[in-house]
């Protein structure tokens, strides 16, 4: 594989970068990046991957039942239609395949650089680029970071009393240990969020016993999943227009979701029908007053499963409410006294959402850094842009993630609206831009302003909000409204500086 040290590494003084863009990360977002930098003849770019093979969280999760709950014809690149999807809704490994398809086919490959996790990126105020150094030691300079480093990709560790003692196995859903054997065992999970509810039903059919610590219920919808036959199939690849339109049907039936998540009062209509599937699928009333949740629906996010309630209902299958107060040896004691005795605990606990930037360190203008600058919350313009870090873009940053359509089509609108960024450097021989922070005060203003009249705001407890109780994470409208949000770029929001060097 080829390292950062062999993109061309001159010393730091020089005038002009090693390269023109750097994007980090090469899941959906980074991918997206790459192709329409090439598309516009931008060839100078590379793409710094943690891992030894693109896909971003369709290559991290692999647990068994992995899937999306975004169908398939809306979770993919617009201009790269795929009309073999075998379901409705796509499996991780499709999805994964898809990506990977995408790398061969728009020619990435020479692009990417494989291994390279990026440890610290510094901005050259004298110079007006960025240094970027990477774990191993390497180090080179950019005019442009492109961030696509997604959210869903460090796991979340709940913090156990005496979870250090335990001799069994124990494993995050995000990083599954396929070398463990289910048959047979006594497994407990933590955890009924939407990996949760995906590999539950999976494994509790190999295990003598799974005991499932639930913390909160979630709301759970029908599944409208199905297989697309051969037919359905060929009409999308032969029949002009027909999978635009399928896209189409899938965007606006999401889009209209979106009304109930700003007008909460709508979502009671939903509520009446996930209490009418938990209804249908569950015949024990003490299991199903566990499973209902006190909360409005769609203030966490909306689950959607056909197999996890009928899991549930399993004889070899508890649900265990009461907190945990201690992690033994060889078995897991509640607060209520009782003792579970497991071989392996499975946390399907999350990932840490909130805690932006991760685990690079950017340094901006006059040696900010980004830690310190949201050190209360993360805050951007557009979620793209954030005032002091010139020539930094982040996809799917703070407030663009969705709770009702495809965050593809966000980080579409971004790539979109980077690259016209790009094209106004380019165009005006201009060195960087920097978003103005009375801009960013007040495009946040109204953002949080709006999120209080959402679902997101009506008094649970989320990954989408921070310590503090901020959300920090969700776009408070339809996807239409970033598109039209997005689709030009007002000069006056920014600062452009002219470089030292031929460029100025
Ligand atoms: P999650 O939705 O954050 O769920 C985490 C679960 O772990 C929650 O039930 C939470 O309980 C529980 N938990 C966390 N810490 C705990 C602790 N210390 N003790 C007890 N319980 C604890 O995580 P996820 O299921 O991995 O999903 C994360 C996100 O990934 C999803 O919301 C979704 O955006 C994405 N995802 C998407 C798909 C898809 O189909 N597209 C599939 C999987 C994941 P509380 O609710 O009480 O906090």
């Amino acid at each position: 594989m080829n390292s950062v040290s062999q993109v061309p590494s001159p010393a730091f003084a020089a005038l002009t970068p090693d390269v023109e863009v750097t994007v980090i990360g090469s899941g959906f977002s980074g991918l997206g990046m790459a192709i329409k930098l090439k598309e516009a003849g931008m060839h100078a770019f590379v793409i710094l991957e943690k891992a030894a093979q693109p896909g971003g969280t369709w290559r991290e999760n692999t647990y068994p039942g992995c899937a999306c709950d975004v169908p398939s014809h809306m979770y993919s690149f617009s201009y790269e239609r795929n009309p073999d999807w075998s379901r409705a809704y796509s499996s991780q490994l499709e999805i994964f395949e898809y990506l990977k398809a995408c790398v061969e086919k728009y020619a990435l490959a020479p692009h990417l650089r494989y291994g390279t996790e990026v440890h610290e990126a510094i901005y050259d105020d004298a110079n007006r680029f960025w240094t970027v150094r990477s774990t191993d030691g390497n180090a080179f300079t950019t005019r442009v970071i492109v961030s696509a480093m997604g959210a869903l990709h460090r796991p979340h560790m709940p913090d156990l009393p005496g979870l250090a003692q335990f001799k069994g196995t124990a494993f995050h859903s995000a990083e599954w240990n396929h070398g463990f054997d289910l048959a047979g065992k006594r497994v407990a999970v933590i955890g009924t969020g939407a990996s949760a509810i995906q590999f539950i039903p999976e494994i509790a059919v190999k295990l003598d016993r799974l005991v499932l610590f639930q913390r909160t219920p979630a709301w759970v919808l029908p599944r409208m999943d199905r297989p697309i036959g051969k037919f359905e199939r060929s009409v999308y690849r032969h029949v002009p227009g027909a999978i635009g339109l399928s896209r189409n049907i899938v965007y606006w039936k999401q889009e209209i979701r979106g009304l109930a998540f700003v007008n909460p009062k709508l979502m009671r209509f939903a509520e009446k029908f996930a209490r009418k599937h938990l209804a249908n699928q569950i015949a024990d009333q003490r299991l199903r007053d566990k499973l209902t949740p006190s909360y409005t629906i769609g203030c966490k996010r909306i689950l959607m499963s056909n197999n996890y309630y009928p899991a549930l209902c399993r004889a070899n299958v508890d649900v265990v409410t009461d907190a945990i107060a201690q992690v033994k040896e060889h078995s897991i004691v509640t607060c209520a006294g009782d003792e579970y005795p497991v071989d392996a605990i499975i946390y399907g606990t999350g990932f840490r959402v909130t805690d932006l930037p991760g685990p690079v360190r950017f340094v901006g203008s006059e040696g900010v850094e980004l830690h310190h600058a949201w050190r209360d919350a993360p805050e951007a313009y557009l979620g793209l842009t954030t005032a002091g870090f010139p020539n930094l873009f982040m996809l799917l940053g703070p407030n663009t993630g969705l709770g009702h359509n495809s965050v593809v089509f966000m980080a579409e609108q971004q790539i979109s609206y980077v690259m016209k960024c790009l094209r106004i450097l380019r165009e005006r021989k201009l060195a960087s831009i920097e978003v103005r922070p009375e801009v960013q005060a007040r495009f946040n203003h109204v953002i949080q302003a709006r999120l209080q009249d959402t679902v997101w705001a009506s008094g649970c407890k989320s990954w989408y909000q921070n310590a503090n109780g901020k959300n920090v994470t969700l776009w408070p409208g339809f996807t239409f409204q970033y598109w039209y949000r997005t689709r030009k770029v007002r000069l006056g929001d920014y600062r452009f500086e002219q470089g030292s060097d031929a460029r100025g």
